[in-house]
């Protein structure tokens, strides 16, 4: 329930019905008492749905051909691919299954090392010890948030098999920077671009940078249908393996129940397969994704714009990935780390923001402190120095879901507005 609705509006300090008016001063904000920016809260419709969406799912219900691989699936697998300068995508259950199919299709195992970035959501490093290798996490830069490729050596052992980089809300890591210190040591970039659908990096889709990408279709993410999961890959041997690992055993065109050959020895494979359903949801929102990023871009750059007009709040906005064109976003992030404000307790902006009608949230923080990671300490390990910026900046982020981005831009102006209002009294938090 937002608090703004519960409040009494305030419209003038001098209605003589209003038996203790506040001090003018006092009262700047809704928390307070003073009229919210919205008086009621800012609703952003997540997942979107239309009509031809609609008859198409109705039309796969009808043809009783729900399961796997079929026609749909293969298009928008086809297509999604495509999209991201890769010539095979493997559809899948989640975006977490993925980052395992690929490490486990590289014979990436016990023994191994992985390096992750410090700040990201669990799945990443959880999909690292799913296959038996040791996540190793890597601190972040206090711009992008994402993976800091000057700490990569220091991390780097004999025993490192890969890098996840992941394109963190609305950022991107820089793939350039990764590659370069990647390759010399024989070390594959697996992408995590469960943010990232329809991100560009210098001019080419995000995820076919390295060996393999990993994209989420869970609920809340820029693609969504409920849950499901795509790897992508221009490496023919590894689709393969992708499609072995994700139907039992099977290679893409086996019928079921005649396995024309099965999968190399030891290589343990599940049924992570996905439905038609998800496959027809999907294709609908990829064909309106690159106006959607347009969209997000537009209120992106004018949020930038009103945060940078006032830099005596301290607020700033998590940096663009540095070779974008354009990048997509999960995310938009405003990082309240410097001046008056960063004495402020987060919950408390948090409160504040949410009391101006706009329902921001907290960052994962470091993966390693989430209160659902439980492994034991030695099946992980953080790079010698640790992460201080994911333990410091990355608890300062007023993280607000993607869905507002699609707003008008008139929204998207009061919403600064909102964000501004609390961040020019940080006084009256403390
Ligand atoms: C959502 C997400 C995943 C995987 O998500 P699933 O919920 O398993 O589909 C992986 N990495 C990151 C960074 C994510 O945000």
């Amino acid at each position: 329930m937002p608090v703004a609705t519960k409040r009494p509006y305030r419209r003038t300090t001098g209605n003589p019905r209003q038996s203790k008016p506040a001090p003018a001063a006092t009262v700047s904000l809704a928390i307070h008492g003073a009229r919210p920016v919205f008086a009621k809260s800012v609703a952003a419709p997540w997942p979107p749905t239309d009509d031809a969406t609609l008859r198409d799912l109705v039309a796969v219900y009808r043809s009783r051909r729900w399961g796997f691989n079929e026609q749909r699936e293969q298009a928008f697998t086809r297509a999604f691919a495509g999209y991201h300068s890769a010539r095979h995508g493997v559809m899948m259950v989640n975006g977490t299954v993925t980052l395992e199919a690929i490490l486990a299709s590289l014979e990436i195992g016990r023994g191994d090392e992985v390096i992750v970035p410090a700040l990201t959501w669990m799945s990443t490093a959880m999909a690292v010890h799913y296959v038996g290798a040791t996540p190793v996490f890597v601190d972040v830069e206090p711009t992008t948030l994402c993976l800091d490729p000057t700490k990569l050596e220091a991390a780097r052992t004999a025993r490192t098999r890969a890098v996840i980089p992941v394109h963190l809300y609305g950022s991107m890591a820089d793939l350039e920077a990764i590659d370069a210190w990647a390759r010399p040591h024989g070390i594959a970039i697996v992408e995590d671009c469960a943010h990232m659908h329809g991100g560009m990096w210098n001019g080419r889709g995000v995820g076919s940078w390295g060996v393999a990408g990993s994209f989420s279709f869970q609920h809340s993410k820029p693609l969504a249908a409920g849950e499901g999961g795509i790897t992508i890959t221009n490496d023919d041997a590894l689709a393969e393996r992708l499609y072995r690992y994700k139907h039992i055993g099977y290679a893409d065109g086996d019928s079921q129940g005649r396995a024309g050959s099965g999968p190399p020895v030891g290589f343990i494979c599940h049924n992570y397969r996905a439905t038609e359903f998800q496959a027809v949801i999907l294709h609908h929102q990829l064909t309106k994704l690159k106006q959607r990023i347009r969209t997000y871009n537009a209120s992106t750059t004018h949020l930038e714009k009103r945060i940078a007009a006032e830099p005596e709040t301290g607020l700033r906005v998590q940096m663009r990935g540095r070779l974008a064109g354009p990048q997509g976003y999960y995310s938009f992030v405003i990082l309240a780390d410097e001046g008056p404000l960063a004495a402020v307790p987060m919950t408390k902006i948090f409160e504040a923001i949410r009391a101006e009608g706009v329902n921001t949230g907290e960052s994962y923080g470091p993966a390693y402190q989430h209160r659902l990671w439980n492994l034991k300490p030695k099946d992980f390990r953080l790079a010698a120095g640790g992460c201080p910026v994911a333990e410091r900046v990355g608890l300062r982020a007023i993280v607000m879901p993607h869905p507002y981005l699609g707003l008008p831009l008139t929204t998207i102006d009061r919403i600064a507005e909102a964000i501004l209002r609390v961040a020019r009294h940080p006084k009256a938090l403390t």
